[in-house]
Order: structure tokens, then C-alpha cells, then sequence
């Protein structure tokens, strides 16, 4: 299977043909169709599998064939992530991933002043990468609305658990529209994010790599 196999818009192509990329990892060959679909994922996947990739992808991919413009304060897709390190690299992906596609993008995570974050939400996003803690407060202040979100994208949802998350990101979530695309990745599975795949997840397609 190569890239070009996957169904991805010819912006996409060109930034992953400028990257090197050739063929697909296991992940990104199962979940991108997947994703394009609109379908729910559940996926069991480590880091260095090329999962980033694997939801990042489709995201560009729909900002790319469709008009979607998120208004003031609001995002169209939403990224979380355990931890600031992760955070950034991700936002490093959406960079590079999307240098054709140029995706209005912001950064929320704490441990940094929120000025800077506010005003990169002010006149809306297309993908919000954050941390749930700081997430939760700008959504506080009304400085976010996620009222309008189409996809959203749970990454290392174990780690996040582990970091007394999980009440944060069923917040957030119940937050979101119903009708919104939800993909949980995860290296382990335990009950509690089962639990919450059950939840939030509408009849995911599932997989493990
Ligand atoms: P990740 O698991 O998303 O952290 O990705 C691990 C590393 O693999 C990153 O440095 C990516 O740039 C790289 N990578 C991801 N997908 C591919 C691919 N299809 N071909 C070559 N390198 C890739």
C-alpha cells in the first residue's frame, strides 16, 4: 500500500512526498481510511509507530476538501495530549504535515502564561492541540467554545488517565457535539478507558499495533 493508496488529498500527498514518506506504517494504513470515512477509532498503538501521523492526516484531509471555517473562539478539531512535550510535537506534525494545507492552528498547555494562548484562540482555530487541565480553564473563561468541533482526537489516553484526567476529559467531551468523530489512542487498554470508549466512542472501528 503506498500513501497515495489511502485516499488523501493531493496537498497532503505533496508535504508527505517533501517529508520522504514512501509507505504507510501499519497504523496509518488501517486507521487513515478509517478516519476519512468519518468512523470512530479505537486504537491500541505505542509511540514511534507513526500514530501521530495516523490522525493528523485525516484531519488536514478534511480542512483540505471542505470550507470549514471555524468562527471566533472556536475550533474544528480538537487534539489532546497527556503532557506539553507531546503537545509540541504534535503541533510540529500539524506543521509539517500541513505546509500546503496551512491550518490555522493554537497550542493550549500550562505551565506558560495564557496570553499568548487566548489570543492565538481569538479568532478561532482550525485544530486545537492541548492539555486537558488548561483546556478546561479557557473553556472556563469562555475563551473557547467547543459548540462547533467535527472531530476529536483522544492521544495516549492511558497517560492521561494516569495524570487524574479522565473526570477532565469526559468534561470535555460532553462538551463537544454529539454528532462529532472521536478517535482514543492508547498503548494499553485498561477498564476505566474501555469505559470510556464505551461512553463516547459510537461503534468504533478497532485496532492494535
Ligand atoms: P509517531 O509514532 O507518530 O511519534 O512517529 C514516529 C516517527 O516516525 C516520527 O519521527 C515520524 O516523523 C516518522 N514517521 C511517521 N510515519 C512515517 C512514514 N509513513 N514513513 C516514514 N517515517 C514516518
Amino acid at each position: 500500500t503506498q500513501f497515495t493508496d489511502l485516499g488523501l488529498a493531493e496537498p497532503i500527498l505533496k508535504a508527505l512526498a517533501a517529508e520522504g514518506y514512501e509507505t504507510p506504517t501499519p497504523i496509518q494504513e488501517q486507521a487513515i481510511p478509517v478516519l476519512l470515512e468519518g468512523r470512530d477509532l479505537l486504537g491500541t498503538a505505542q509511540t514511534g509507530t507513526g500514530k501521530t501521523a495516523a490522525f493528523t492526516l485525516p484531519i488536514l484531509n478534511m480542512l483540505a476538501t471542505s470550507d470549514l471555517r471555524a468562527k471566533p473562539k472556536s475550533c474544528t478539531a480538537l487534539i489532546l495530549a497527556p503532557t506539553r512535550e507531546l503537545a509540541l510535537q504534535i503541533a510540529e506534525s500539524v506543521k509539517t504535515y500541513g505546509k500546503q494545507v496551512r491550518p490555522r492552528f493554537a497550542v493550549v498547555m500550562g505551565g506558560v502564561k495564557p496570553g499568548g494562548q487566548i489570543r492565538a484562540m481569538q479568532g478561532g482555530v482550525d485544530i486545537l492541540i492541548a492539555t486537558p487541565g488548561r483546556l478546561l480553564d479557557h473553556m472556563k473563561t469562555g475563551v473557547i467554545n467547543l459548540d462547533s468541533v467535527k472531530t476529536v482526537v483522544l492521544d495516549e489516553a492511558d497517560q492521561m488517565m494516569d495524570l487524574g484526567f479522565l473526570p477532565g476529559i469526559r468534561r470535555i467531551l460532553m462538551s463537544t457535539p454529539q454528532g462529532r468523530q472521536t478517535a482514543l489512542l492508547s498503548a494499553t487498554m485498561p477498564k476505566q478507558i474501555r469505559g470510556l470508549a464505551h461512553d463516547f466512542l459510537n461503534d468504533p472501528a478497532q485496532l492494535s499495533v
